[in-house]
């Protein structure tokens, strides 16, 4: 009988990991310059085995993957037209490997102090709108098996980095990491406006560039870097999901960013390719 071993069995190559600045849920049915830079990102992607995908809006106690055969099209928002509403993203899940991960030893090393990390198996979630308004723009034929994986909210960055680090082997294995979130997102200040503030440039900026000196820890270390980011971080869920790609990133691996614009004052889209 075939395992999930034999489903992804290790490749010659790694896949790439992404992280998306995914914003307004809109982008998964307007045209704009986010939608054609994901469209564009999606056309140059090798084929994945599968897809893990981390988006901002699944926080539970402990740490879940997504198991089931078929995960539904969850419409997590409000306010918005009903063809948003309407929306379907019928991609097929993978309980292989969702069985994969759960059997995997994942070791999360923090500060020197190495926890085994048990991964559960979900079977009520499915997609909701920070995965599938990407996921439906970068493999827009829904036929690349999806899971999704929960942020434990009670964890500090630096497990999540882990945590992304000790998944990074997957990548040897054809799945593709995706990270959905923003850099910069503070709702209770946006503006219906193609502008931003300047803490908002500031600090988008200043993850840029320690993305690309490869200085992971002080983006890990957020907490640290000011005003500029308890404005732009006034809540982690957004920012978690890029943690996991920086974790997955190799030390000598390319990366280039596809979307890099800071609107609606507060919203930063700047989106990373790593490998
Ligand atoms: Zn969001």
């Amino acid at each position: 009988m075939p395992t999930a071993e034999d489903d992804f069995a290790p490749t010659a190559g790694m896949m790439p990991a992404l992280f998306v600045g995914h914003g307004s849920p809109m982008n998964a049915i307007e045209d704009n310059e986010f939608s054609q830079a994901w469209i564009a990102a999606g056309k140059e992607l090798p084929r994945p085995a599968a897809i893990l995908c981390v988006s901002a809006h699944w926080e539970t106690h402990g740490t879940f993957v997504t198991a089931m055969e078929r995960p539904r099209t969850i419409h997590d928002f409000g306010g918005f037209p009903r063809a948003l509403h309407e929306q379907q993203y019928p991609t097929p899940g993978s309980p292989a490997l969702a069985s994969l991960i759960r059997a995997t030893t994942i070791a999360v090393e923090i500060g020197g102090v190495t926890e085994m990390l048990q991964i559960h198996r979900d079977h009520s979630w499915g997609l909701d709108h920070g995965a599938w308004s990407v996921l439906m723009r970068l493999f827009p034929h829904a036929d690349v098996p999806v899971v999704q994986l929960s942020l434990d909210r009670a964890r500090p960055p630096v497990f999540h980095y882990a945590l992304g680090q000790a998944l990074s082997p997957l990548r040897r294995r054809g799945v593709l990491i995706v990270g959905s979130g923003n850099i910069v997102h503070n709702l209770g200040v946006w503006c219906q406006e193609d502008r931003a503030y300047d803490w908002a440039l500031s600090f988008d900026d200043t993850i840029r560039r320690l993305v690309e000196a490869g200085d992971h820890q002080a983006i890990v270390d957020f907490g640290r870097l000011g005003m500029d980011a308890r404005l732009a971080i006034p809540t982690n869920e957004h920012f978690l999901p890029l943690l996991y790609v920086l974790g997955a990133h190799g030390a000598k691996e390319p990366l280039r960013f596809f979307a890099e614009k800071v609107t609606y004052c507060s919203m930063s889209m700047r989106s990373i390719r790593v490998g």
